[in-house]
């Protein structure tokens, strides 16, 4: 199955010049859905991952199918103020100001191996920022899983280049 095809594509939205890339109509598609988590896991199923850090929001759709997928348990990384017990943040820059996420303290630890996830990588600020946070956390993390690459804006590369393995399904 041709998973491009089922990407939507929304001009001017957020806001004029920015082509967002819409994963609703790929995840209302029942077999499309199923596929992407398919190929999202194919890489990870001997490498020993013990948990999958997906950011929110689309990154929570594919990572809770991904963790399932794989037998592992589920992390969220939340953006500021919206998880409930105590939490490590990282700071990121946006193209105006920062903005911060946050994951719970002690949601992995030293000896485990996470798998990040999210739907889309277009600069890479947001997955470099969820990288420092679960490193900090002592745990290991190596690989990371996205449905898009926008290969134009070299995200990915900046990711790489932190000694992570990037997995895409579509650019
Ligand atoms: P970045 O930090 O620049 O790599 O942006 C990645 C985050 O912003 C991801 O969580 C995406 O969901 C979202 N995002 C950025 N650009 C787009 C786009 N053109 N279409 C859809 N989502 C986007």
């Amino acid at each position: 199955m041709d998973l491009k095809t089922l990407i939507r594509t929304i001009p001017d939205y957020p806001k004029a010049g920015v082509q967002f890339r819409d994963i609703t109509s790929l995840i209302e598609h029942p077999e499309g859905f199923r596929e992407s988590i398919t190929q999202l896991a194919a890489p990870f199923r001997d490498k020993g991952i013990t948990h999958v850090a997906g950011i929110e929001a689309r990154g929570f759709i594919f990572g809770a199918g991904l963790a399932i997928e794989l037998g592992v348990g589920f992390v969220p990384i939340r953006k500021a103020g919206k998880l409930p017990g105590e939490t490590i943040g990282q700071n990121y820059a946006l193209e105006y100001g920062v903005d911060t996420i946050e994951m719970h303290a002690g949601a992995v630890k030293e000896g485990d191996k996470v798998l990040l996830v999210d739907d889309l990588v277009a600069t890479g600020g947001t997955a470099i920022a969820a990288i420092s946070l679960i490193r900090r956390s002592g745990a290991v993390l190596e690989d990371a899983a996205f449905v898009i690459d926008l290969p134009d804006l070299g995200g990915a590369d900046k990711i790489r280049a932190q000694n992570i393995n990037t997995h895409f399904l579509i650019e």
